[in-house]
């Protein structure tokens, strides 16, 4: 049976040039790039080419702003509690109610320590509400850090963050943001966006899992997260992550390479088709964020009545991989978060597919889903006890 892989938010499949830039890291040039010896010293350098190839696919102005991690969830933590640490007492913690566990959980962690958080809402499109933001910025004068994603991991809608850094450093904030499910889909520069901290992850953009990076400009106030060595200037201990390190950096000069030669256009193309196919195949079906911004890559679709996960099981039995959301709520029978924050009706909040392209996927893949999702939305909806007569 053939995959059609269409779940891209989740994971990316690692590119060939990817793991063939690391594999020399694993078989010869093993060495530890602290060591004083020249075999480590060999691998130092790639590391600081490494550091250099990610700057500069996001506008870093020095490399040294770039520091490597384990995953994108650390990079998150490190922003949220590595800010919160260099207060002298309770602060404020801005972000907003659609973001991913990896913000929210540390919010939470702040908030038990005694912090202010305040998650500002969305509208039914999923847009961020500016003017709540706004609102917020003025009514707490102490310390604050503002933690809001540039775009959604479940609807793709992406948040005015160029706006919102401003703001917040208009404010006296300092800002961080999620740019996990920007980054490869939208041009990143942060010479444009004035953010104080960024997180990426590799596995979202062709790198492989266990790899992420926190950039932090220079002279921003934080404490490590990862207590341990010297490695990344103090900022994160642990012997650095080499074949890591060289495929993500690897991925981002892919990534910005598609960005250049206009494959989001083509993937933006080939999710409307398939937004236009579905809607006009699957009666009772609503597109999650239509209005808005969205990445060229996502496509949120509620098939009203029915529940998600079933779609899920059945498309996967085709060979199809689509998520119901994200991937971290899997197996918990909550809906999305995401999708309740945007006020969708209780009729279609159960049934919220996400479908997620990448540049690897083809027309005759968007065919077969196009042919194969109708089928197994009509089955479905004759069992579901729902659909009214
Ligand atoms: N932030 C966003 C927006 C994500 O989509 C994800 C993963 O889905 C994460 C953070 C966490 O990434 P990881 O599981 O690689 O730490």
């Amino acid at each position: 049976m053939r995959t059609v892989y269409l779940d891209n938010n989740a994971t990316t499949c690692v590119a060939p040039e990817v793991t063939e830039a690391m594999m020399p890291y694993f078989t010869e040039l093993w060495g530890n790039p602290s060591s004083m010896h020249a075999f480590g010293g060999q691998v130092a350098a790639s590391v600081t080419k490494a550091r250099g190839t990610v700057a500069d696919f996001i506008g870093a102005e020095r490399p040294e702003e770039i520091v490597f991690n384990g995953c994108a969830t650390e990079g998150d933590n490190h922003a949220l509690m590595g800010v919160a640490a260099t207060w002298n007492g309770p602060g404020t913690i801005i972000t907003s109610r659609v973001e991913h566990p990896a913000v929210l959980g540390p919010c939470l962690r702040l908030r038990e320590m005694g912090h202010n958080v305040i998650e500002i809402g969305v509208d039914g499109e999923g847009r961020f509400d500016l003017e709540a933001y706004e609102a917020a910025l003025a009514a707490n004068p102490g310390p604050k850090l503002v933690s809001v994603m540039w775009a959604n991991n479940e609807t793709g809608v992406i948040f005015p963050i160029r706006r919102i850094a401003e703001l917040g450093k208009a404010a006296g904030a300092t800002v961080h943001t999620d740019a996990v499910q920007a980054a490869g889909k939208l041009p990143i520069d942060v010479r444009e966006v004035p953010v104080d901290l960024l997180t990426l992850a590799g596995h979202k953009m062709h790198a492989p899992k266990g790899i992420g990076v926190l950039y932090v400009r220079r002279g921003t106030r934080m404490r490590p997260f990862v207590i341990g060595g010297h490695q990344e200037r103090g900022r994160r201990g642990g012997t650095e992550n080499v074949p890591y390190i060289v495929g993500m950096a690897k991925a981002c000069e892919l990534a910005k390479a598609a960005l250049a030669d206009g494959s989001e256009a083509r993937i933006a193309a080939m999710r409307d088709r398939l937004e236009a196919g579905l809607l006009a195949t699957c009666p009772d079906s609503r597109v999650n964020g239509a209005r808005a911004c969205r990445v060229p890559n996502t496509l949120n679709i509620s098939f009203e009545y029915i529940e998600g996960e079933s779609v899920i099981y059945l498309l996967s039995d085709l060979g199809i991989c689509a998520s119901t959301g994200s991937a971290c709520a899997a197996g918990s029978l909550e809906p999305s978060h995401v999708i309740r924050a945007m006020g969708v009706p209780f009729t279609a909040v159960h049934g919220s597919i996400r479908f997620s392209l990448s540049r690897y996927t083809t027309d005759a893949e968007i065919d077969y889903v196009l042919k194969h999702t109708p089928e197994v939305v009509a089955k479905m909806r004759a069992l579901s006890p729902f659909v009214p007569h």
